[in-house]
């Protein structure tokens, strides 16, 4: 089914004006003419296409232009005046609507439309119907392509290639096929069309690899200015210390996410809340769980959605959120949650009702979007966020113990191109007791720099000396840390 049904169905339903909110011009156009074409031998109406710089043109038959109609008043006082039936779809009308001219004369196509059917259709990609016209108008809210129907389209982009490359097939693997389909839901019929094209068009070819640029192309039509980041850095859990017990997590629940065959009976996982010290991998640790996964990383910026008009946040956030239902499967990283939804300042009531929302979009969600959202306040935390059943588990972030500290200097040695074996990492990791995963990181930093400057090639000496001269966080908040671990015995699971 590819919606002209549904669009006939409400045009036949004898209704004066009919409004389309559609960026997809082009299309609805040809389902109008494809619907003109399939009625003629029972009801022969003529369609005609108005726009302000082409004036009225016959579509079912080649004729010129009526430019003399260019104009908004004329072209509806000709409407007015024709005796016959006609479909006159009229394109970005709608800044003409708050004409009371206007208005009136639509009103009188309308009130006569029992006479003679002249029926309207108003296509642009926002109409705002005057009051007086509401009770002459139907909207058609044109169905996003499905499955089949996206399966329709790449099928035709495959042919077109096939057609304009003689001697060239494209080369396709089934599984991204398959993927790609999936991926492409949530779009326009037109942007469909163009996504899968591109897929195909670079190299003649359908891979694993075309998939990550369709879902940046997607993302991008999709979230024109709004408060979701596309995250183009991510990392893999081998960059990661330690948070084994996150990783196995994750691992047992990938086929449920990507609804491997196998895997089908069980319900797909929500998401989890990683809760934890700061610089101890909680970032880290949502960019890997999207490798895990291997669907786009998003993150949700909570700051950006707060706006001082009433009801606003709210409406960004739901659009975000839907936003993520459309790119799924995908990963929805939330930094720091507590930040955006504890109470803030006097915008109590505005924060209830964020809270809210998320919560009920949790709740209620049945996408492939799996949330990862981190924390490291726990004072600012409501309680309604951590009860059981909203997340599917809640993580703790610890200080990494002696023998992840160990993982965590040998990643970052060798990042830097370091050859272990000239390291006592035994002993630096015994040294950094107390140290986050970001402290180790920052001591080797500061380490090569010192040795830089003293023109020697990093050695233990250097790095011992950058750890002597850190006072670190374990130390300097040490009440917050202790607060925060015995808040996290017994609500939460420990990474490791
Ligand atoms: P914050 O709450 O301050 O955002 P975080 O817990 O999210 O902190 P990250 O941003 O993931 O911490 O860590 C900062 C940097 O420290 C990382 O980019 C990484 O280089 C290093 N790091 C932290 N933890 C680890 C770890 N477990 N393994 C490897 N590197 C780590």
């Amino acid at each position: 089914m590819d919606g002209s049904h549904d669009l006939e169905l409400v045009l036949r339903s004898r209704t004066p004006i009919v409004v389309i909110e559609s960026q997809d011009e082009a299309r609805m156009l040809q389902l109008l003419q494809s619907i003109t074409l399939r009625r003629a031998s029972t009801n022969y109406v003529p369609i005609f296409r108005w726009t302000i710089t082409d004036g009225l043109q016959r579509l079912d038959i080649a004729l010129e232009p009526q430019t003399l109609n260019s104009e908004p008043t004329d072209v509806l006082k000709h409407i007015r005046a024709v005796n016959k039936p006609g479909l006159y779809v009229l394109l970005d009308f709608h800044p003409f609507l708050a004409d009371p001219v206007n208005v009136r004369l639509l009103k009188d196509i309308c009130i006569r439309f029992q006479d003679v059917e002249r029926q309207l259709v108003l296509i642009s990609h926002k109409v705002s119907v005057p009051q007086e016209l509401e009770g002459f108008c139907a909207r058609f809210d044109m169905a996003l392509p499905d499955s089949a129907e996206r399966a329709r389209i790449v099928q035709k982009a495959i042919a077109e290639y096939d057609a304009e490359h003689p001697g060239k097939k494209v080369q396709i693997d089934p599984r991204a096929h398959k993927l790609l389909v999936q991926n492409l839901s949530g779009l326009s019929y037109a942007d469909t069309a163009r996504l899968a094209r591109n897929a195909i068009c670079v190299d003649g070819a359908l891979s694993r690899s075309d998939l990550p640029q369709v879902m940046q192309a997607k993302y991008e039509l999709l979230n024109r200015g709004g408060a979701l980041q596309f995250e183009y850095d991510t990392a893999t859990f081998g960059d990661i210390g330690g948070l084994t017990k996150l990783k196995a997590w994750l691992t047992q629940r990938r086929p449920a996410f990507r609804r491997e065959q196998n895997a089908a009976h069980l319900a797909p996982p929500k998401g989890v809340l990683l809760i934890g010290i700061q610089g101890c991998g909680k970032s880290l640790a949502a960019k890997a769980t999207s490798a895990i996964f291997g669907v786009p990383l998003l993150r949700l910026d909570f700051a950006t959605i707060y706006d001082k008009y009433h009801g606003e946040t709210e409406r960004k956030l739901r659009e975000s959120l839907n936003t993520a239902d459309v790119m799924a499967p995908c990963v929805l990283w939330i930094d720091e949650i507590e930040k955006g939804i504890a109470g803030r300042g006097g915008e109590t009531g505005t924060t209830q009702r964020v809270l809210g929302t998320f919560l009920t979009w949790m709740a209620e969600k049945k996408s492939h979007v799996f949330v990862v959202a981190t924390a490291n306040d726990i004072t600012a935390m409501p309680p309604e966020l951590v009860r059981k059943g909203r997340f599917d588990e809640i993580f703790f972030v610890d200080l990494p113990g002696k023998e992840i500290r160990a993982a965590i200097l040998a990643i970052h040695l060798s990042r830097r191109k370091q050859a272990l074996g000239n390291f006592d990492i035994e002993s630096l990791a015994d040294a950094m007791a107390g140290f986050s995963g970001a402290e180790i990181e920052q001591a080797v930093v500061s380490a090569l720099y010192s040795a830089h400057a003293q023109d020697q090639p990093l050695s233990n000496r250097h790095i011992e000396s950058e750890v002597l001269q850190t006072r670190p966080l374990s130390v300097v908040m040490r009440e917050r840390v202790e607060e925060l671990r015995a808040w996290a015995a017994g609500r939460t699971v420990n990474c490791d």
